[in-house]
């Protein structure tokens, strides 16, 4: 078996796929797993990417999942472990970063770890502690307002503080900005101080390349997916085109959206103005009668082999929120998402072997529907959005499908048909 150099444990999909681009980029062969695999892994690669859903469940499950990946890395040899969260450092007091660190401390036998959520080219940035969205304060970016996690202090010393058993203290820009070797000696110094956990402070896309290099030694890192880009180097490895190579991209092409973010609304509108073949699915109609799916899913399957098609139910915010109080908002959503897995999988069963999925919920119940276990990394189409490869079905009948997940606001207004000019090229 071989084994790997960097295993992730990411707290969600598209989250996990964001750092896998990363790391791609940086030069390393990523492979994405859903969940943490039950089966070795396709190929050999220099990084995994578990990705679990444990952002805002229990802290207590967080916990038992992110240790199950733990486990399944250390048994594939991983060199270095990163725990990767979100880059407005999503959670509440109770969690999830700070017990699922403190666990994988534990389960390391590590007395020191970093907290680097920044990533300066999507505008996150930290800087004496404060993380900023762009020019506001985290608690003034909109993240105060998050349903799930919202952040009400800007102040990630003080949020992972009533997170962790550990000390938490702070790499400040002056070390950041110099050398690895400040940094390292500041390590060191908090160490001493008896500090398990520092955040750091990164303002430009540079500081987290001296950074990376600076945390070569420590079992255990954890941050968004910025931190990605300086680690490649510490295992001697380099940007290049290989890392990103996918096999030959087959099959009939399909696009299956169901994100009503503004930017997928107006890559919808651009796709059927230039004259491409979309078939709309009503919430409405499906709802009240089965079978429209069954005659939409038909004429798709029917135009797919003809060419390019866009299955939708993108909408606009006033259609959205009428078919939300008509039928609720979790049913509304819930039925929106099965019906289109149902059409990926109608359209994967009849030839599509490229398939580009809108929609961060979508994707998920599209890739579980498909029954896809591990991603290949490939190219990036747009910023944060790669293709991927895997297999869809059960081993037996396990059908290659190339497939790109596109969360809401990602993508130019022609993502839908570039992206497959660049899986071409
Ligand atoms: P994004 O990444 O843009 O947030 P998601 O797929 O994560 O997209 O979320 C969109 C949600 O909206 C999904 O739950 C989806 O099923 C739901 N949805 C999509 N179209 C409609 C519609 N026409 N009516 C009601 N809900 C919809």
């Amino acid at each position: 078996m071989a084994s790997i150099l960097l295993g992730s444990i990411a707290d969600d999909f598209t989250g996990a796929t964001d750092l896998a681009n990363n790391l791609v980029r940086a030069g390393m062969r990523v492979v994405q797993t859903v969940g943490v695999p039950d089966v070795a892994l396709d190929e050999s690669v220099d990084a995994v990417v578990v990705s679990l859903k444990s952002r805002t469940i229990a802290p207590e499950a967080a916990v038992r999942e992110s240790l199950e990946a733990l486990n399944w890395l250390k048994a594939q040899q991983a060199r270095q472990i990163y725990f990767k969260y979100c880059s407005t450092f999503d959670s509440t007091d109770q969690g999830n970063i700070g017990p699922v660190t403190d666990a994988l401390m534990d389960a390391l036998d590590c007395d020191f770890t970093i907290a680097a959520p920044a990533f300066p080219d999507a505008a996150r940035t930290v800087f004496q502690g404060h993380l900023f969205v762009g020019e506001a304060l985290l608690n003034e970016s909109g993240m105060q307002d998050h349903p799930l996690t919202p952040m009400h202090d800007p102040n990630l010393v003080r949020v992972l503080q009533r997170q962790t058993r550990q000390a938490v203290g702070l790499v400040s820009y002056r070390d950041v900005n110099d050398s690895a070797q400040a940094i390292q000696s500041r390590f060191a110094q908090l160490r001493k101080q008896g500090v398990g956990i520092a955040i750091a402070d990164v303002v430009h896309n540079d500081d987290l390349l001296r950074l990376g290099q600076a945390c070569q030694a420590l079992p255990l890192v954890t941050g968004g997916s910025g931190l990605a880009l300086g680690l490649p180097a510490n295992f001697g490895i380099e940007p290049n085109h290989q890392s990103a190579q996918l096999p030959l991209a087959q099959g009939l092409r399909a696009v299956v959206s169901g994100s009503c973010s503004r930017a997928t609304q107006s890559q919808v509108q651009h796709f059927i103005e230039q004259g491409g073949q979309a078939f709309a699915i009503d919430p409405l109609s499906v709802h009240d009668d089965p079978n429209a799916l069954v005659e939409i899913t038909a004429q798709a399957v029917d135009a797919a082999k003809r060419g390019l098609v866009l299955v939708y139910s993108t909408t606009t915010p006033q259609q959205l929120s009428d078919v939300q109080q008509q039928l609720g908002v979790q049913q509304a959503g819930a039925l929106m998402e099965q019906s289109l897995a149902q059409v990926a999988c109608a359209l994967v069963r009849a030839g599509v072997g490229q398939l580009i999925v809108a929609g961060g919920e979508t994707s998920g119940a599209v890739v579980q529907a498909l029954q896809i276990s591990q991603l290949r990394i490939g190219a990036q189409i747009d910023a944060g959005v790669p293709w991927c490869f895997g297999h869809a079905g059960r081993p037996s009948s396990a059908q290659p499908l190339h497939i790109s997940l596109k969360s809401g606001n990602f993508g130019g207004v022609d993502f839908f048909t570039r992206a497959f000019e660049v899986l071409s090229a």
